[in-house]
């Protein structure tokens, strides 16, 4: 008969690697566990006080550890995300193994792009809600007469800012911002069937 096992993943602070770890449920209850990664740079740390599990994370996202108490019945059932308080996103995972594999993965993809966001100033506000908003104005575009300016002109040009993208009227130069910054920025522009340009 095979033990109950749960995997815990994070990434870690140090190196950025995903760092998994596997423990079957007998283990997490008989005594303290601990999942370190191979630098050597961070180690996850869980122990049993007879109700509840606390558990002190790394947090690949801040660079934080992160203390965290979690009830058995959520440590050792089903699967479950810790959060990083700083940065309000998931940055451990427990449960089965392949689940924790896949999270983990989206996780140091998410982590490698906020990387090059702090690294390049240029870089989108929110890459995610950039991409969407992108998309939107793409299927905007394609109704017809989905963008247009008030002078009458249905040309175009676009620029893509930092938090926002520009339409402008290439006949007479006049502006619409869409912000696209934020998950409300999104929902806005997804209620609108077409866009007019403030013509001058
Ligand atoms: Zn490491
Ligand atoms: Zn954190
Ligand atoms: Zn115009």
């Amino acid at each position: 008969m095979s033990e109950e096992m749960r995997t815990f993943g994070y990434l870690c602070p140090r190196c950025g690697r995903p760092v998994m770890g596997t423990r079957s449920i007998f283990a997490l209850e008989a005594s303290d566990a601990e999942i370190a990664c191979e630098c050597g740079g961070s180690v996850l740390r869980t122990s049993y006080d007879g109700r509840n599990y606390r558990l002190s994370v790394p947090c690949g996202l801040c660079g934080e550890v992160h203390a965290s108490v979690c009830p058995p019945e959520r440590m050792l059932r089903g699967a479950t995300a810790l959060g990083c308080a700083r940065t309000k996103q998931f940055s451990c995972f427990i449960g089965p193994e392949g689940v924790v594999e896949q999270h983990l993965r989206e996780l140091s993809i998410l982590a490698e792009k906020e990387k090059q966001q702090t690294d390049d100033p240029q870089a989108f506000a929110d890459s995610v809600i950039m991409y969407e908003v992108l998309s939107e104005l793409r299927d905007i575009a394609a109704r017809p007469g989905g963008i247009t300016c008030a002078c009458g002109s249905g040309r175009y040009g676009m620029e893509i800012r930092r938090s926002a993208v520009d339409l402008i009227c290439r006949d007479c130069g006049a502006k619409l911002r869409i912000p696209a910054a934020t998950d409300r920025d999104l929902d806005d522009l997804c209620c609108r069937m077409k866009l007019v340009i403030p013509g001058r």
